[in-house]
């Protein structure tokens, strides 16, 4: 499915009743922000565009959400449940034939498989193909921020947990999602591209001999700052609380872009995030100082053992 200004799309705006649409959208999606414009106007509608920053649906624009009857989410499934939004995700078909090539690479006959939203649609195609092959295929749960079929987010790893399976298939770009799919279940993770064609065995030790590393960097912090993003979809107040209690040397700091000029002017020397966990995982090597998860915090305190490490996860 393309992202266009489809007629199912176009009907749910006119069924909300609305007179002024906002439209939001993610990076890579906003150079087509003019063309809906252009379109909508057409059909009568006042339109506004979101020109912040936007990576997932974690990040509403509520401001301008304000200023309009509904907003337009493109490009992600809903994470968690807002009024006077309407999501429109962006789908990329796979061939489902490509699957093939995975075959070979895959060790045991019960496996379970996840992907992303650009995928998701098409799981249940895929499960089948699996076991057109013979292969006992399956995949974990849903839920509220992966409401699609075998979805998995940065933040949440539902569809990978509890299958029974002896090992998982992640579908997707990239491999930041597999990894976290590993450290979520702790069993055989094989990556597909379904662009490249790139197939890989996940090996998270790398990863981990940098979390470590950090962790042992922030020992030495005097002044540490838990970090609370006030994204409509990233904010922990309960944990940073938590956290805050574990320690007299650190302070919450409420923050909505978490970027390291910002934190290079707050001046802490270690900080730990709430917000989206691809920020401490993922973008680690551009903050100015070391940048913790929740659970490499208590690590930290002595009030997790290392042989406890768990991936961060958003849970609502
Ligand atoms: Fe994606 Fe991060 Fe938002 Fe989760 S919190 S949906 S991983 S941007």
């Amino acid at each position: 499915m393309s992202l266009t200004l489809n007629s199912d799309l176009l009907e749910k705006i006119k069924e909300s009743g609305a007179k002024t649409v906002a439209l939001q959208f993610p990076e890579g999606l906003k150079r087509k922000a003019f063309l809906f414009s252009e379109q909508l106007k057409k059909e009568g509608y006042r339109v506004f565009i979101s020109g912040n920053p936007c990576w997932g649906a974690c990040d509403l624009d509520l401001e301008i959400l304000g200023r309009a009857d509904i907003l337009v989410h493109f490009g992600h499934a809903p994470v968690g449940d807002f009024d006077r939004v309407i999501y429109e995700p962006y789908f990329q078909k796979i061939e489902i034939r490509t699957l093939e090539k995975v075959l070979p690479h895959l060790s045991s006959g019960n496996i379970s498989i996840v992907t992303t939203v650009q995928h998701a649609p098409q799981t249940d195609e895929i499960i089948e193909f699996f076991r057109s092959k013979g292969y006992s295929c399956t995949t974990g749960k849903t839920s509220e921020r992966t409401p699609y079929r075998g979805q998995v987010l940065g933040c949440t790893y539902s569809a990978a947990k509890n299958t029974g399976a002896d090992e998982i298939l992640y579908i997707g770009t990239g491999v930041f999602h597999a990894i976290g799919v590993k450290l979520a279940t702790g069993i055989k993770v094989t990556a597909f591209d379904p662009v490249t064609g790139e197939i890989q065995v996940i090996d998270e030790s790398k990863m981990l001999r940098i979390r470590f590393a950090k962790i042992e960097k922030a020992r030495s912090a005097e002044k540490t700052a838990i970090l609370v993003s006030t994204k409509s979809g990233q904010i922990r107040e309960e944990l940073a609380e938590r956290l805050l209690s574990l320690s007299k040397k650190a302070d919450i700091v409420y923050i909505k872009e978490i970027t390291p000029d910002a934190l290079l002017n707050l001046g802490y020397e270690a900080y730990v995030n709430t917000a989206c966990p691809r920020l401490a995982y993922d973008d680690n090597v551009r903050f100015p100082a070391p940048l913790l998860s929740p659970e490499e915090y208590e690590i930290l305190l002595g009030v997790r053992e290392w042989e406890d490490y768990e991936i961060d996860e958003i849970v609502r």
